[in-house]
């Protein structure tokens, strides 16, 4: 364990969940509000520059949407701007430092994505940046698919990844707080008297900000015993909120997948689980029979731009957001946490203060005329 703090358990899904609880002393250079993979890392960026952090949350690592991705690199069901696109690939860079170190849960993966319409002249949007992309043989494609592309790229074992970050951030000397859902700004204010406030709460932030251009996108997964699959796949449905994936993880296997638009329950359905299990082992007959071993959903926080902006609050503080990352906050996140040091120092290398610095032209406001990567209709504007 960590210095700098004790580790506790709860768990009610029978596998172990290590939190630590701790009240800083003294004020912290930064609040972090959040411990899913934006919070973590947003920490952890802060932390290596120096900073002194503490992180609070209303839940765990384990129990937040982050632990339910799969999760595949590649920027799906976001807002897209220029920015997305470099904070991807700063993440990127770190997914595949991150393959040398076994308990970080990070793997380069051969895969395949496939659809059951005819071929376009380009990949998904999502896979385009990734390794060794190549046009598949029909022949090659499970039933029902008609076209198809096999690329590399990293796969993150999410619970494993999140007790790594916490660790490190423990490691760096991040205090951990686990507390009640704050409930507005106001709230969190009161609570520190850090200088900065970093809000990284993902769909929490609709009721936090408030912000009502945050959409729940609902997605449900089932864990299964992996029967030795080595290989991720990604399958477009003739329903495009109803894809079908597969991302191995060493003696467990994450199946997918739904986007269930403004539904918000976290309980999990079993009609759709049965329909998970159906649809993967018709493109992977080794799943049929696979000991089931848990089931999880998670809320995608979709808005029609990732809301990474700084303000200057009466009194002089900061309040850094960092949420609205829909379906690509694993992805994301290391150029994002990168994004909000330069919002904090100026010296962030691929944050937003110095994006043009890399051919970029964003600002930190939500710009006019967002696109949305992956099969998603383009989202309206916070009015
Ligand atoms: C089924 C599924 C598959 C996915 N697959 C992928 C994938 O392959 N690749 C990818 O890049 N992304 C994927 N995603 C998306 C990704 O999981 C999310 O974008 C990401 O987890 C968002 O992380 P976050 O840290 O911003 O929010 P969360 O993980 O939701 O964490 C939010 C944190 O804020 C805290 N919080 C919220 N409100 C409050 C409050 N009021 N007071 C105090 N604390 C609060 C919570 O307790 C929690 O600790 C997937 C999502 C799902 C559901």
């Amino acid at each position: 364990m960590s210095a700098g703090g004790r580790w506790l358990s709860a768990d009610s899904r029978g596998s172990p969940i290590r939190y630590v609880a701790k009240v800083p002393a003294d004020s912290p250079d930064v609040f972090v509000i959040g411990a899913g993979v934006s919070g973590l890392s947003t920490a952890l960026v802060l932390l290596e520059a120096g900073l002194s952090v503490t992180v609070y949350a209303a839940d765990p690592p384990q129990r937040t949407t982050s632990a339910v991705a799969g999760a595949l690199w590649g920027a799906h069901l976001v807002g897209a701007d220029q920015r997305v696109h470099h904070w991807a690939q700063v993440t990127l860079r770190r997914f595949r430092d991150l393959c040398a170190e076994s308990a970080a849960g990070v793997s380069e993966l051969r895969g395949l994505v496939a659809s059951p319409g005819m071929a376009g002249p380009d990949p998904p949007s999502f896979a385009r940046d990734a390794g060794g992309l190549i046009r598949c043989d029909p022949a090659d494609l499970p039933g029902g698919y008609t076209s198809g592309w096999r690329y590399t790229a990293p796969v993150v074992a999410m619970p494993a990844y999140l007790d790594y970050l916490m660790d490190l951030v423990l490691g760096e000397g991040g205090q951990f707080h686990l507390g009640q859902p704050l409930r507005d700004l106001a709230e969190a204010l009161d609570r520190s008297a850090a200088p900065v406030i970093v809000n990284c709460t993902g769909i929490g932030a609709r009721e936090l900000v408030p912000d009502p251009a945050l959409t729940a996108v609902r997605g449900q997964v089932v864990i299964a015993a992996n029967p030795g699959l080595t290989e991720f796949f990604v399958g477009e449905g003739a329903d495009p909120d109803q894809v079908s994936y597969i991302f191995p993880h060493g003696a467990t296997v994450v199946l997918g997948g739904t986007h269930e638009r403004g539904e918000a329950s976290l309980r999990p359905d079993p009609a759709t689980a049965a329909r998970i299990l159906a649809s993967c082992a018709a493109v992977e007959p080794r799943l049929a029979g696979a000991p089931v071993l848990a089931h999880r959903v998670g809320l995608r926080p979709v808005r029609p731009q990732v809301r990474l902006e700084a303000q200057t609050l009466p009194g002089g503080r900061q309040l850094v957001h960092n949420y609205g990352h829909g379906g690509a906050g694993v992805t994301l996140s290391w150029g994002c946490a990168r994004g909000v040091l330069a919002e904090v120092t100026g010296q962030g290398e691929y944050g937003v203060a110095d994006f043009a610095r890399y051919g970029g032209t964003a600002t930190s406001t939500v710009g006019a005329n967002p696109e949305v990567c992956g099969q998603w209709p383009p989202l309206t504007e916070p009015k």
